[in-house]
């Protein structure tokens, strides 16, 4: 079995019992299951992040993050290439940069994409650009982000998305790099917040209904 898709979580893993792990009081009875433990998230990034010198190493990059999500994905990702820039006979030289997305009000997808600050990225013409990002649904998001970056011509494109949901009407080719494959839920922790809570839990989880009610607009 290949590793191309990442990590496949089945529909029917029920997840771990939170009281297995630690995490914040203050969510506690607002999530259902532990579905990627933080340890096995940080374990794949850094497999994530070989397969990515393998591929660009000795070439420069542009590590393009998609904010909010995405920040401790990249944090993450790019700590373990530094890592392996400094231990192996490989480098990778990268600059860091940030982009902000909107596009989800409670758990729902909205249809229109906002670029936050959607300043120029005319410095991207020539580049090696790596696209960091948390979680790929229905991929327009992902689409809509592609054909603004494309845009300003960079010489290659390359994505990673930590999630990949398994949605009816995926419409996108997946990322590159993947992390994990999971079930169409809605998943929070490690960044991914529903109506800006959740970012300070570290493993990724399943809201509960409860959890939902709790921190709706
Ligand atoms: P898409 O356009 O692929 O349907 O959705 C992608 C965007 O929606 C992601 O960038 C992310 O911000 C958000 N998103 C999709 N699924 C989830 C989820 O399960 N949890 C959270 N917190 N955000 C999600």
């Amino acid at each position: 079995i290949g590793g191309g898709g990442g990590i496949v979580i089945d529909d029917d893993w029920p997840g771990y019992c939170l009281d297995l792990f630690s995490y914040p009081a203050h969510y506690s009875g607002d999530l259902d299951c532990v579905v990627v433990p933080h340890g096995v998230i940080v374990d794949r990034i850094e497999r994530l992040a070989r397969n990515i010198m393998d591929d660009l190493g000795d070439h420069d990059i542009v590590v393009l993050c998609v904010l909010k999500g995405g920040y401790q994905f990249c944090v993450d990702l790019v700590d373990k290439i530094k890592a392996l820039s400094r231990n192996s006979n490989r480098t990778l030289p990268m600059r860091v940069h940030f982009i902000r997305l909107k596009s989800y009000l409670n758990d729902q997808s909205t249809e229109d994409l906002h670029i936050v600050g959607a300043e120029d990225l005319s410095f991207l013409a020539g580049k090696n650009v790596l696209i960091v990002e948390a979680i790929v649904g229905t991929g327009k998001t992902m689409n809509a982000l592609l054909k603004h970056v494309e845009s300003f011509s960079p010489k290659l494109i390359k994505v990673a998305g930590l999630l990949v949901k398994r949605v009816p009407h995926n419409s996108t080719c997946l990322p590159d790099y993947v992390g994990f494959e999971i079930p169409d839920r809605f998943v929070v922790g490690y960044a991914l917040d529903y109506n800006e809570y959740f970012r300070d839990l570290n493993h990724i989880c399943v809201i509960s209904e409860s959890g939902k009610t709790k921190y709706k607009i």
